[in-house]
């Protein structure tokens, strides 16, 4: 999608700004670039990437593009792998983010009389602290639970009548669960659920809207850009309305860079075109989504964004194809007698790719006929024939950490 004026001016006003950073000093350097060489808006392919190696390479406070005194507050990226990320914020920054995240709530119908309990994070993370921003800017009622504490949440649910539930999807199943379990559905008053921060199936999505009989929206975004909510689904849709007045999205080829054609699945690149503390050029998310180029039924103005269908190193190449996750969650979702449970391996055999992919069966179908469906289906909706192996629930391995769905023996 081509750049507009007021983004194009505010793109040329943020070159200038970030060059004042030690990271985009070096980095410009190092790539020969100079921002002067970005004339029209087409100029912005001309702009180096920034990835997230490279924003763990400036820490501590290498991409502060601001003197100290305007700086008000840090956040950073949890720090699993390698150092962490940390992003500096001034005061329009946190006020630029609230406002964005007020849109994202104002967008899912939530409104000044809503009563809205908080479960993720307070702290270094962004997402408490940014939905708090959000709930009190918008004028509604902020519950800041934070995480865990199952029992006290639903004892504030119940008591106060908590109208929105903001949560992971893991937590949210949670406490769907629980509030089922102990029969307490009528006594709570929940209408929406705002569910961010992991990617999930449309199996737990069904689950969570049936058992707590809610609308659920979701809320996209990333530490390294200002946080949670910079794009949100809106009523009945799958689709994300994003803030083209702040961010800048780019969908590129995750191997080779270059912009996919208009409609395409490919890696979000996002510039930001406001910020202060640490503004980012064609930042690359990982983040595998496609750009909506139709308006929105809703009548919301703000483009969209498909549903994020997995980070780009989960995606892997079969026989010429590639394969996302999220299509194998979708295929699994949409077949009775298969859980979204699953596992695939990939070897290379005889010069040839082979397949095999592992998921749990449900009830009590047949071994052999939901192997042969799944096969099926596969063939129908990805397009290949591979192998296919039902095991008992609870035969793939549970991880507490990252379930690691794809094994690629094809090394070398
Ligand atoms: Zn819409």
């Amino acid at each position: 999608m081509r750049m507009n004026e007021m983004q194009f001016a505010c793109l040329k006003d943020r070159l200038k700004a970030a060059s004042n950073s030690k990271f985009y000093k070096k980095k410009f350097k190092e790539s020969g670039f100079c921002p002067e060489d970005v004339r029209t808006p087409e100029d912005i392919v001309k702009i180096p990437f920034s990835s997230k190696e490279d924003l763990r390479n400036a820490y501590p406070l290498g991409l502060q593009a601001v003197p100290d005194s305007e700086v008000v507050r840090i956040h950073s990226s949890s720090g699993t792998t390698g150092l962490p990320v940390i992003i500096p914020y001034t005061a329009q920054d946190v006020t630029d983010w609230s406002i964005m995240m007020a849109r994202c709530f104002e967008t899912a119908g939530i409104t000044k009389e809503d009563r809205f309990q908080i479960t993720p994070g307070y702290g270094l993370w962004t997402a408490g602290i940014g939905f708090q921003a959000g709930v009190e800017r918008l004028g509604a009622m902020a519950v800041p639970m934070g995480p865990g504490n199952t029992e006290k949440q639903i004892q504030m649910m119940v008591d106060l009548k908590t109208t929105v539930l903001g949560a992971t999807s893991s937590y949210a199943l949670l406490l769907a669960e629980q509030i089922q379990k102990r029969g307490l559905k009528d006594k709570i008053s929940l209408k929406k659920g705002i569910i961010g921060s992991e990617r999930w199936g449309d199996k737990m999505r069904q689950r969570i809207q049936e058992e707590l009989d809610i609308s659920l929206y979701d809320i996209y975004g990333l530490t390294e850009i200002y946080g949670p909510g910079i794009s949100i689904s809106c009523e009945g849709k799958k689709e994300l309305h994003y803030w083209d007045d702040y961010l800048f999205f780019e969908i590129v080829d995750f191997q080779t860079g270059e912009p996919v054609k208009d409609g395409e699945v490919g890696e979000l690149v996002i510039t930001t075109l406001k910020k202060q503390g640490a503004p980012l050029l064609r930042y690359r998310t990982r983040d595998l989504t496609r750009l909506i180029t139709e308006p929105c039924s809703c009548g919301c103005k703000y483009p969209r964004h498909d549903r994020i269908i997995g980070r780009a190193d989960d995606m892997c190449k079969v026989k010429g194809v590639n394969i996302y996750p999220a299509q194998i969650d979708g295929l699994l979702s949409s077949i009775d007698g298969a859980s979204s449970e699953y596992q695939i391996q990939v070897d290379h055999v005889n010069g040839k790719d082979e397949m095999i992919l592992r998921f749990e069966k449900e009830g009590s179908v047949e071994k052999q006929n939901i192997e042969s469906h799944v096969q099926k289906m596969f063939k129908s909706k990805i397009g290949i024939l591979v192998q296919t192996e039902a095991l008992e629930k609870g035969g793939l391995p549970r991880s507490e950490k990252k379930t690691v769905r794809i094994i690629d023996n094809r090394m070398d």
